[in-house]
């Protein structure tokens, strides 16, 4: 039998049997790690709390035929009580852990840089100091660093010439210049790129001197730049979009920004004289984006059930 030791957090968790769970964990040194908790589901388990969603454990398993063993679980970080008596930090939570599944998708591939962006994030999560959806954003701008997806903030993602560009394109991989922009490009505000900056680069005083109205739009684009490039979309985040889709946009796509755009000047406007245009100033940055490049809002709004009545019960035959 041979045993090893990993510092970990729980990514999340399946039933098995009558009293076992799988837990997925993402460690230190063994990258992402399926290993059987035997009777955590028992009101005698010794480690069964541990071994909740969000917990930051260090844990000793054994290898075994088909998947390894935890022998022992010690708790390094109680995350998870904090988190889950908070909705905003739970469903920010939920969205990381599934973003770092989805992320660290080969089992056994060392993601070190994405296992301190996780524990950085939940710690936020935990102490509350911060705004939720700041700490969740800048979390999956960070992943998609990580992953090779960063967006384009400052200079086009085309052709590299240094901004600042208006046009803001998640299929092209960000900001747009002029001569490269396409049609079906969004335009931000200013200040709603200058937080997406500040989040992936850990500015929190600029981040955290923003507006609510600038913050929503932000969080719109990343999900939406995440979504294009994940294959399917994450189970979690319709809820936080959902939030941000409850008020009327402002800032960042307000009918003002469109008027300095010459008439005709992409299809996006050409759409907005036209009868019937779907185009109005109300739409979100996260609506318009996902209109144009993925599943449709029924789609998105499915997934969020889905995800609500499903969950561990979805998973519990698999
Ligand atoms: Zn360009």
């Amino acid at each position: 039998m041979s045993l090893y030791r990993d510092t970990g957090v729980v990514l999340r968790v399946h039933k098995l049997g009558e009293a076992d769970r799988i837990i997925t964990l993402l460690t230190r040194r063994h990258g992402k790690v399926r290993a059987v908790a035997k009777g955590v589901r028992r009101t005698t388990s010794r480690f069964g709390a541990r071994l909740e969603p969000f917990g930051h454990v260090d844990v000793q398993f054994y290898t075994g035929r088909t998947l390894d063993v935890v022998t022992q679980v010690q708790t390094v970080d109680a995350f998870a009580l904090p988190i889950v008596g908070d909705y905003q930090a739970y469903t920010a939570a939920a969205a990381i852990v599934e973003t770092a599944d989805r992320l660290a998708a080969e089992e056994e591939q060392p993601a070190l840089k994405l296992y301190l962006l996780v524990c950085g994030a939940l710690r936020a999560l935990a102490d509350g100091g911060r705004d939720a959806s700041l700490v969740l954003d800048a979390f999956l701008l960070r992943a998609m660093a990580f992953a090779g997806w960063e967006p384009a903030l400052t200079e086009c993602a085309r052709c590299g010439e240094h901004g600042p560009h208006a046009a803001f394109n998640v299929q092209a991989g960000g900001l747009l210049c002029t001569r490269c922009r396409i049609p079906g490009s969004v335009h931000p505000a200013p200040e709603v790129l200058l937080l997406m900056a500040a989040l992936l680069h850990g500015d929190w005083d600029t981040a955290e001197d923003t507006t609510h109205a600038v913050r929503r739009d932000a969080s719109g684009l990343v999900a939406a730049h995440l979504q294009w490039h994940l294959e399917r979309q994450l189970r979690s985040l319709p809820f936080v979009e959902r939030r941000a889709r409850e008020a009327p946009l402002t800032a960042a796509l307000g009918s003002d920004t469109r008027a300095r755009q010459a008439p005709g000047d992409d299809a996006e406007h050409t759409n907005d004289t036209g009868p019937g245009s779907r185009d109005t100033p109300a739409d979100t940055v996260a609506e318009t984006v996902a209109r144009e490049t993925g599943p449709g809002e029924a789609e998105v709004a499915g997934a969020a059930e889905g995800a609500r009545h499903g969950g561990d019960q979805g998973d519990a035959g698999a």
